[in-house]
């Protein structure tokens, strides 16, 4: 068994044939963690892991969808039907999806400041906004004893002092920071997040470096395809294989070794 730690099967992406993907994964013996990015798509998340046996579930709110009006960003059609930024957090809505039993961690919640308004005044502000919404949300899954699945992006700094003062352990998902950072998560208890990312960016000597009993395996689907299977196609949870198979040449062991390590790793950390 090989698990895919995130995956997103729950974005419109996969609308037209979400059945068929879910059965090679089911094939292939892969099992994936269905991962929300807002109320719509955690609710669709929780849905797809009622209805079948390798699908388990995450709900939050990605900072993508914060409610703003400080900058305007383009819907992704992959995702849904829906803007960014619209979503005001409501606690009480998470608390009634995370009834379910196959809701197995809090995410993707986070900070991400690719996207940033023009003035440092609204800079700050977003900022804030985003830090609090994520406290809440951290929050919330200390209320449930749940993990974490955390986005980041340009944030490697704030993550890190809010984090500092939580007891929580999760996932640094699409890990893309340098080796002193991931050493600081690591030794926070949080795992790193390998995907196609590592195909993009230069991460071989964190993932050289980095204890294998930390490093946790994903996709990001329908997003970061690994090249071997062609840039335009859709990434799908099957894929995940080429991840490992990256981690095994890295660290000269074999993918077997990698594939049970990472398997190990998740059903730990997200009790499954
Ligand atoms: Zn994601």
């Amino acid at each position: 068994m090989i698990i895919d730690t995130h995956s997103h099967l729950n974005f419109k992406a996969y609308d037209n044939d979400r059945d068929e993907v879910i059965k090679r994964t089911q094939k292939e013996g892969v099992v994936c963690i269905d991962v929300g990015t807002k109320y719509e798509t955690s609710k669709r998340a929780v849905e797809l892991a009622e209805k079948n046996e390798n699908i388990y579930a995450a709900i939050g709110m990605h900072p993508i969808h914060i409610k703003t009006d400080l900058l305007k960003l383009k819907m992704d059609e992959d995702e849904g039907a829906f803007a960014p930024l619209g979503e005001e957090f409501d606690k009480t809505k998470y608390l009634e999806l995370a009834k379910s039993k196959k809701v197995v961690a809090i995410g993707e919640i986070g900070l991400d400041y690719y996207y940033k308004p023009k003035t440092t005044a609204k800079l700050e502000q977003f900022k804030q906004k985003q830090k609090q919404v994520f406290i809440q949300q951290l929050e919330l899954a200390q209320e449930l004893n749940l993990p974490v699945i955390i986005h980041c992006r340009m944030a490697f700094k704030d993550l890190y002092e809010i984090l500092k003062t939580k007891k929580l352990t999760g996932v640094i998902h699409c890990f893309t920071g340098n080796l002193e950072e991931a050493q600081q998560f690591m030794d926070l208890g949080f795992y790193l997040g390998i995907n196609g990312i590592i195909f993009k960016l230069d991460l071989d000597e964190v993932i050289k470096k980095a204890l294998l009993e930390k490093l946790l395996v994903e996709t990001d689907c329908p997003y970061l395809t690994p090249p071997a299977e062609g840039k335009e196609k859709r990434n799908e949870p099957i894929f995940v294989k080429h991840i490992i198979q990256k981690i095994a040449d890295l660290k000269g062991i074999t993918f077997d070794e990698v594939a049970l390590a990472t398997t190990q790793n998740a059903q730990k950390l997200f009790g499954l």
